[in-house]
């Protein structure tokens, strides 16, 4: 069944579109949690980052810098906001590859991302070096040809 962002781009459901091309779409979040706050999609139904062939995933990306610019001529934000969620457990709830641009104003307490803590030094030493290796073992499997799906 198509996500309700695939039913967007055919025209089954309505949005306020700003900004297309042949792989993206934008248009206004329908519960935007500042003035402004856009959805930049492929029009391509992937899943999430990890799904995302490379080349789409540039093309959406060039995409959200362009309606970024737009939004900052169009509202003057103090700042914006790009976040891209991928997981429930990340606040992901449609499962259709989306970045979320979404101008601020000073004092808005329109996002809050993240509390920052004390980290113990051991511990960061080894998360870098685990995921240094996943990575590095990712690569490999690439380059040894294996299907982009049970690898990328
Ligand atoms: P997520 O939580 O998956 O990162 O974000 C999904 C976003 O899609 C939410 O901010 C939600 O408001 C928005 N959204 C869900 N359904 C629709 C819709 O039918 N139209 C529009 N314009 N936005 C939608």
């Amino acid at each position: 069944m198509p996500s309700i962002f695939s039913k967007i781009v055919s025209g089954d459901i309505p949005a306020l579109k700003i900004y297309e091309d042949q792989a993206s779409l934008a248009f206004l979040d329908i519960s935007p949690v500042s003035r402004g706050h856009t959805l930049v999609i492929s029009k391509d139904e992937h899943a999430d980052l990890y799904a995302m062939p490379p080349e789409t995933l540039a093309a959406v990306t060039r995409t959200v810098q362009r309606v970024a610019r737009g939004l900052r001529a169009a509202l003057q934000p103090d700042g914006i906001n790009i976040i891209q969620n991928n997981g429930a457990a990340a606040g992901q709830t449609v499962f259709h590859y989306h970045v979320h641009i979404i101008p601020r104003w000073e004092g808005d307490n329109a996002v809050r991302l993240w509390q920052p803590r004390d980290a113990d030094q051991a511990e960061l030493r080894a998360l870098a070096e685990q995921i240094g290796v996943a990575i590095t073992d990712l690569q490999s499997v690439n380059a040894q040809g294996a299907p982009r799906s049970a690898s990328a």
